[in-house]
């Protein structure tokens, strides 16, 4: 069998391989076809989650138009979303954890596969930069709380004490019954996770989040943990998620979407699995969401969805558009 031959046989395995369980049986190789996997459109393409991605597509877009790396794109791209106070989900203007405070959580990764993240940090307006700073400057991947601050602080950031009457009351109204659902919906999650492949194949992503809304002080989710909330393999391809971290995480979400692909899923498909994979390790599960974004190496994409209601943003050569994910549950 020529390599391509086999390369088809095995991506179209991977598909049948879970479809009946993870089997992987002959009748599964035998049912496997040697239908060409589509071809992506090629890049540049920036895919991003949530209608607010449609602000950080156009930033990253505007970036790769002017020269820019894919790993700048990618960076500025969501940082946009960090300054935007008026969002709840994502940097300063977020919603505070059950004790009041903003904390935020992010990572960054490269076509190399270097990586960076910071978690459980306040009062820093780009926590993607920090992020972004750890890897580029540090022998390290991760940095969490004070001591991330205390090293942001150390190496160019500057605080910033942010404090939005709206917030406050919302949160002083929860205060009064200090219910703790971990509900994920459209008002106490959206994490902006972005990624990107550039004209020449390169790829890169992003994620940053202030986190499920009323979380228990100390509280880390999917977001800033690569493999879980973001995962970048240069070889082929790119995958970020958002939803109840908690969920993502025990499946490797990011981690899963992009080693399928790596066996020749494609993207959609990848997503689909990895939300099968979340339905299924979860019998019963009930008002959660999740939702993963695929993007492989030739710019091929995919999302999918636990429910209904998650949206994305697709920045290709025809223009950035907002779409609905297909959903499973
Ligand atoms: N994944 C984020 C977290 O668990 C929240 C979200 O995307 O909705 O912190």
């Amino acid at each position: 069998m020529n390599d391509r031959r086999r390369f088809l046989k095995l991506g179209a395995l991977g598909t049948a391989a879970f479809a009946v369980g993870c089997a992987g049986t002959e009748a599964a190789r035998e049912e496997a076809t040697d239908q060409a996997p589509a071809a992506g459109p090629g890049g540049p393409v920036v895919l991003s989650t949530w209608d607010h991605g449609m602000a950080a597509n156009a930033k990253a877009w505007e970036v790769l138009q002017a020269g820019g790396s894919v790993l700048d794109a990618v960076e500025q791209g969501v940082a946009v979303v960090e300054s935007d106070l008026t969002n709840r989900s994502v940097g300063l203007g977020g919603m505070p954890d059950r004790d009041g405070f903003v904390t935020l959580d992010a990572c960054i990764q490269d076509h190399d596969g270097r990586a960076g993240a910071v978690a459980f940090l306040q009062d820093i307006e780009h926590p993607i930069s920090v992020a972004r700073a750890i890897m580029e400057r540090t022998p390290h991947v991760m940095l969490v709380g004070d001591g991330a601050q205390q090293w942001a602080l150390a190496n160019g950031f500057t605080k910033r004490e942010v404090d939005l009457p709206e917030v406050r009351a919302a949160y002083a109204e929860w205060l009064k019954k200090a219910e703790y659902r971990p509900v994920a919906n459209i008002e106490n999650h959206d994490t902006i996770g972005l990624v990107a492949v550039d004209t020449g194949g390169r790829l890169a992503g992003s994620c940053t989040t202030s986190g499920m809304a009323y979380k228990v002080h100390g509280r880390v989710g999917d977001s800033p943990i690569i493999g879980a909330g973001l995962f970048v393999d240069g070889d082929v391809g790119a995958a970020c998620a958002t939803g109840t971290g908690e969920l993502v995480i025990r499946v490797a979400g990011s981690h899963t979407v992009v080693e399928l692909m790596r066996q020749g899923v494609e993207p959609e498909e990848a997503c689909r699995q990895a939300v099968k994979r979340i339905l299924a390790k979860h019998p019963g599960l009930k008002d959660h969401q999740v939702g993963f974004l695929a993007l492989r190496k030739d710019g091929l994409h995919g999302a999918c969805a636990v429910v209904d209601g998650f949206s994305y943003a697709l920045h290709t050569r025809e223009g950035n558009k907002l779409h609905k994910a297909a959903f499973l549950s």
